[in-house]
C-alpha cells in the first residue's frame, strides 16, 4: 500500500473544457462503448512516473519546484483533434491536439531528467478525449474545436487511482511556474 501510481501533468481551465466536453457532446451517444473521458479529468501529460513508493514525491519536490519556478508560464491554444494510432481504421486513444511554445520541450527534457523517466517517442502534447479499450471502434465524427487559446502557469503531481467505472486523479502537489 506504499506504492502509489503518479503523473506529471497540466490542469486545464474550465473554458477550456467545456469547449472540448461540447464539441464530443454528439458523439458520446452515438459511441457508448467508447471509454469517455470526463471533463474534469481532462488533463495534457507531460510525464507518466508509473507505480512508485510513496517517498519518491519527496525525493522529487525540490527539484521540480526548482524547475518550475525557473521557467515562464505556457501558451496553448487547441488544433484541431486526431486519433492514435494515426492512419489506422481504428483507434486508442481520440485526443485533441495543441499548438504549443517550442521551449514545452525543454521544460518535458527537464522533468525527464528529474522523474527519470525518458520516453524514446517524441513528447506531443494533447488532451486524451477517449479510449477504445479493448473494442475496435473506427471514429467517424467531425467535431468542430474552436482554437481557443489559453496559459498553463502550474504543473501539478497527479496520484492516478484506477477502478473500474474509470480513474481517478488525486492532485498531490502543485508547482507554480515562474
Ligand atoms: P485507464 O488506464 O484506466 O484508461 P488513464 O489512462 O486515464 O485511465 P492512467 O493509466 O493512470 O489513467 O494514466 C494517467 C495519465 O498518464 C494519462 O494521461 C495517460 O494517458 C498517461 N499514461 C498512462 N500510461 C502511460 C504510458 N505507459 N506512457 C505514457 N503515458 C501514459
Ligand atoms: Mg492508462
Amino acid at each position: 500500500m506504499d506504492r502509489m501510481r503518479l503523473f506529471l501533468a497540466f490542469d486545464l481551465p474550465e473554458s477550456i473544457r467545456e469547449e472540448i466536453h461540447r464539441a464530443f457532446a454528439p458523439y458520446v451517444e452515438r459511441y457508448p462503448f467508447v471509454k469517455w473521458v470526463p471533463p474534469e479529468n481532462y488533463h495534457i501529460t507531460l510525464v507518466f512516473i508509473g507505480e512508485v513508493p510513496a517517498h519518491y514525491v519527496n525525493s522529487i519536490n525540490e527539484p521540480l519546484r526548482a524547475l518550475a519556478s525557473s521557467s515562464r508560464p505556457f501558451q496553448f491554444s487547441l488544433h484541431g483533434w486526431g486519433t492514435f494510432p494515426p492512419k489506422r481504421p481504428y483507434f486508442n486513444v481520440l485526443w485533441v491536439g495543441l499548438n504549443f511554445d517550442r521551449e514545452l520541450l525543454d521544460f518535458h527534457r527537464g522533468l525527464m531528467r528529474i522523474t527519470g523517466i525518458y520516453e524514446s517517442r517524441p513528447y506531443t502534447p494533447h488532451i486524451t478525449v477517449a479510449r477504445s479499450g479493448r473494442r475496435k471502434v473506427r471514429f467517424e465524427g467531425n467535431p468542430r474545436i474552436r482554437p481557443l487559446k489559453f496559459s498553463a502557469g502550474e504543473i501539478v503531481l497527479f496520484r492516478s487511482i484506477l477502478r473500474r467505472e474509470g480513474p481517478e486523479y488525486v492532485p498531490l502537489r502543485k508547482y507554480k511556474l515562474g
